[in-house]
Parts: C-alpha cells; structure tokens; sequence
C-alpha cells in the first residue's frame, strides 16, 4: 500500500535514520508529469533545497523534472545528478561571485534576480567572460500566503525580490545591459500553501503586471510562479500524494498566458515531503511530574522543523500495538525547543521501540546541524534494505 513502511527491514539499522519511499515518489512524478502534461508550455523544476539525496535526485531527474537551485552548492548537486544545465534556474538574494561564475560557466538557463544591485554584478561578471546571462525578475507580488509567518516570502516588506514599483524601470534598465538578457518575471510567494485562493491572488496579480508590460511593449518569454504547494502533515497515509490536478488547473483557469509563453513551476515539499520518514528509536519513557515523556535517539538536529517552524509532523510507533497513552515526544539534544510534539497518543512506548516521524522527506535530512557534535543522519532509498 501506498505510504506504508517497511518496519521488519528497518531493525538491523542504526538510527536515528531517513528512510524514502522510492515507489511513492516515483508515483508522485508521474502525478505531477500526467497532470502538468495536460497543459502546454508547463515545466516544472525540483526545488533542489527540499532533499539532495543522490537517490532522490536521480528519480527526479529521471521523471524529467528541471532544477532550481538557490545556490552555488545546489547547482553542482544538479549538475552532479545530470540536470542539464539549461534546465536550471537559480534564485537567491545573496548570490556570490563564485557562485554567479559557476552558473555563467555551466550557462544554466536563468538567473532570478532579486536586486539591482544584484542585476549589474551578473553584468559585470557575464562581460568578463563575453557571455549573455539570461535573467527573470523575482517580483515581490505583495501576496501573503496563509501559512506561517517564517516561510511567507511573497509580502511588500520582505527581503526577497524586487517591489512591484521598481519592476519596469528594472527591466528598461537590463534591456540597455550589454551582457544581460531579459527572459522572465519570477514569483514565489511561500511555502505549506494548501489554500488555492493564495495561488489565485497571484495569478491575478501577474495578469495584472502582463497588461501593464503590453503596454509598455516589454515582451516576456517565461512566467515562473515558483513552488509552495503544501503536503497534508496529519494523514501521510490517506493523502500520500498532494493535489497536483487542482494545483495545475487552478493556474490555467487564472493565469492568461501569452502566445508562447512557458510557465515554469518550482515545486519542493510537495514532490519529496511525503516519501521521507525520520525512523528513531525509544531511549527512554521518563515519568515526570505531571505528563510522560518519550525520549528518543533522533533530536532537532535531524529534523528541526518542529522547533524552527512549530511544525506538525505525525509520529507513529511502529513497535507497539498497546493501548494509547500521552506523551510528549521529545530529542536528546541540549535545547529545550528540542521536542517532536506535545501531548499526543501514542501506543504504549518502552524502550527500544522504533518511532516514525513522518512527512518528512522535504526539508529534513538536508537541514540536520551536527550541533552537540552529533554524527548527521543518514539517509536510505528502499532499494537500500
Ligand atoms: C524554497 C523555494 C521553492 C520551493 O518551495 P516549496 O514550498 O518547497 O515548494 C521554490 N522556489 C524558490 C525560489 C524557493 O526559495
């Protein structure tokens, strides 16, 4: 069954450990390439930030996924795994020299600007070796995603990309750019969006920029609108597989594209998040004074999303099918925000028992800190049992 873990296998290895559901994912990228395919001009790249098992990411390269990346590192990861460099876009505020060099030596297909600043650097450095770097606008669309306010990236007042003001004197401004080639508008408005209206409100918006370009008779080859599709933290096994089919079509019921126009898509969590689960082993079960608490060998070191975010990840005892009782679920590391969840029910925990943290093939693994000098968790594909 879809989501389901392969418990026997898991006891002859050390935990605290990622294990990913390699037939789910593969399932996952045919969801996303049947309903992406359904629409012309989509293409969809893997946000290379969620997971970099190699593994992993040759699945996706092998479903044909492009990559974005928000760094140097990331780039050589995609490049590493076969991504063809022409089908990497590279986002981020801060990009270095080394890394813009990196990506102008690769000529991969776009940087996403994020700055002005930014904008003449690339232009410097595109002309010190008599190349063209092919760029896109990150936009600031002024949509607020109902999420949390740590992963909203998209509101007026944010560190990511340019204001909607400073939009078309930026792109008169590269068009004069010797070295630069102007191919796109890039949006990503945050991430966990499980609401289809904050995806409308953006669509809305660049139908809203478009007519204003038209007007001006700036001409845009590529729409990117990003990632951010959520994943359902509370049933990994009812909803192994997010809603690509309403996700896709609700772009294409709202966004009017041009003649032509590719619409690119940076999706994470929602192709990776449900095939990883972090498998930890119960240390001890502590009486304290008024609650119970589970003790178990994975801490916010392996996954720090719960204490970083407040995220909610199910957890599961694979080892006990006793009666439930409460306890709060909590790591070894010297931190008192190290807790995988409060007050939740589990059945009946002793030591040794194999404990599941599930959904979290995206932003997991790749996020674990060596903090308490801890050896970083490995990560294992079901071919690897
Ligand atoms: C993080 C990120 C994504 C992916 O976000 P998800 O919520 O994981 O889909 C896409 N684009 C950019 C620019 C990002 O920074």
């Amino acid at each position: 069954m879809k989501g389901q873990l392969p418990v026997e296998k898991f006891n002859n290895i050390r935990t605290p450990f990622y294990y990913y559901d390699t037939e789910l994912l593969q399932q996952t990228l045919d969801t996303i390439n049947e309903e992406a395919g359904k629409h012309a001009g989509y293409k969809v790249h893997y946000a290379v930030k969620a997971n970099v098992n190699p593994k992993v990411l040759q699945l996706i390269r092998h479903a044909g996924l492009g990559a974005d990346c928000v760094s140097g590192g990331e780039i050589k990861a995609a490049l590493d795994a076969g991504f063809p460099a022409n089908e990497i876009v590279y986002a981020g505020v801060g990009k270095g020299d080394w890394e813009i060099n990196l990506g102008l030596d690769a000529d991969i297909f776009c940087f996403n600007v994020e700055s002005v600043a930014e904008l003449e650097i690339i232009n410097e450095l595109a002309a010190a070796k008599s190349k063209t770097a092919h760029v896109a606008f990150r936009v600031n669309p002024d949509v607020g995603a109902h999420t949390h306010a740590n992963i909203t990236t998209g509101l007026a007042e944010n560190k990511f990309g340019i204001a909607l003001d400073d939009l078309i004197p930026t792109i008169e401004r590269a068009h004069k750019m010797a070295n630069i080639e102007f191919i796109g508008l890039h949006f990503h408005i945050g991430s966990q969006i499980l609401d289809m209206n904050d995806f409308k409100k953006l669509c809305k918006k660049i139908n809203e920029i478009q007519a204003e370009l038209d007007a001006k008779g700036i001409s845009v080859a590529n729409i990117n609108v990003g990632g951010g599709l959520g994943i359902d933290y509370d049933n990994p096994e009812a909803a192994p597989i997010p809603d690509f089919k309403k996700y896709f079509d609700t772009y294409a019921t709202n966004l009017v594209l041009r003649e032509g126009q590719t619409l690119h898509f940076e999706l994470g969590r929602a192709v990776v998040g449900q095939c990883g689960s972090l498998i930890t082993r119960t240390l001890y079960v502590k009486q304290g004074t008024h609650k119970q608490f589970v003790i178990v060998d994975a801490g916010m070191t392996d996954l720090i999303r719960p204490a970083l975010y407040q995220a909610h990840h199910k957890i599961e005892n694979l080892s006990s099918r006793e009666p439930l009782r409460t306890y709060d679920v909590v790591g070894p590391i010297c931190e008192s925000s190290d807790v995988f969840d409060k007050a939740i029910e589990l059945p009946c925990c002793h030591r040794g028992d194999l404990i599941a943290i599930r959904s979290a093939g995206a932003y997991g693994e790749i996020m674990a800190s060596q903090y308490n000098c801890r050896q970083l968790p490995k990560g294992y594909v079901t071919e690897d049992l």
